[in-house]
């Protein structure tokens, strides 16, 4: 593969012609919204170990295998007394974050949550999930190329699962995909993926709670150069609760995750460049 090859131009600079890359730290902002059509969940793979929603869920007795239908089932097409839709926002509207929402025990909901994305054009939904490879069987009849309002999310935490869940992702018809290496595990080499084209964004993030696994800065930092190689915009989007940065693994306390992410950006930039210099030798 050509080094550099199928490079965007989001974000060119006019002037000097180079990539300015994106990087950002925090993914959900102030204005995002998210929607739990149903709750509940089966883990599946070694991103689910210290699933956050089963820890939650614990702590108050629940079971969180037990699938069910919420009251925000139907959100998105709630209305006022005015007839005015309950759920107005200009940012992303996360879909499922307490389930997963191809999961099989809620096959009998999900047409009626498609059709609500479907008639909220207005608003841009976000899908995070595992299953992707359910998507082609439970995908809307009239899904056709795929709906611009609507981005498809796939969960890869360390290598298997990219280049398990990747091929499938980048197969589907779809308009806006993205990647969360979220609790990132290892290192992920996605270059083929992302030279495609076919990607619109990367986020990278380690593991919170209790027992959680320790992520590396050196992992975060070859996910964004890849990403800068190939013109993908990057979300460091928080620490996780151990993090490992240049031989020293630091516990950071949940409300710090975030913004030690986001502070450590001028360096990840500067470690990035590193990478440019020596030509992406990866
Ligand atoms: S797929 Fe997501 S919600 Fe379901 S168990 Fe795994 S981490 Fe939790």
């Amino acid at each position: 593969m050509e080094k550099g090859a199928n490079v965007r131009n989001c974000g060119t600079n006019a002037k000097s012609g180079r990539y300015t890359p994106k990087l950002e730290n925090l993914l959900v902002k102030k204005m995002d919204v998210i929607w739990n059509p149903w709750h509940g969940c089966r883990k599946i793979s070694e991103g689910c170990l210290h699933c956050y929603m089963f820890r939650r869920d614990a702590q108050i007795g629940k079971d969180s295998t037990i699938v069910t239908r919420t009251a925000a089932f139907d959100l998105p097409l709630q209305k006022r007394r005015d007839g005015s839709f309950r759920l107005q926002t200009d940012g992303t509207v996360y879909v499922c974050m307490t389930s997963d929402f191809f999961l099989e025990q809620a096959d009998e909901w999900r047409q009626a949550a498609w059709e609500c994305m479907r008639r909220r054009t207005d608003l841009r939904f976000t899908i995070v999930t595992k299953r992707i490879a359910r998507f082609t069987e439970t995908a809307p009849p009239d899904w056709g190329d795929g709906w611009p309002h609507v981005t498809i999310c796939c969960t890869c935490e360390n290598q298997k699962r990219a280049d398990e869940r990747l091929p499938v992702l980048l197969e589907l018809p779809l308009q806006r995909r993205a990647v969360i290496h979220e609790p990132m595990l290892g290192e992920i080499n996605i270059s083929p993926y992302l030279a495609t084209g076919k990607i619109d964004r990367v986020i990278c993030g380690g593991e919170s709670g209790a027992g959680a696994r320790v992520c590396h800065y050196d992992w975060i930092v070859h996910s964004a150069a890849q990403c800068r190689r190939y013109g993908v915009p990057f979300v460091f989007k928080q620490t996780g609760a151990r993090f490992c940065k240049d031989g020293r693994v630091y516990t950071i306390p949940r409300p710090e995750q975030h913004t030690q992410a986001k502070k450590a950006l001028p360096d990840l930039e500067r470690r990035i460049q590193n990478f440019a210099a020596a030509g992406f030798d990866f």
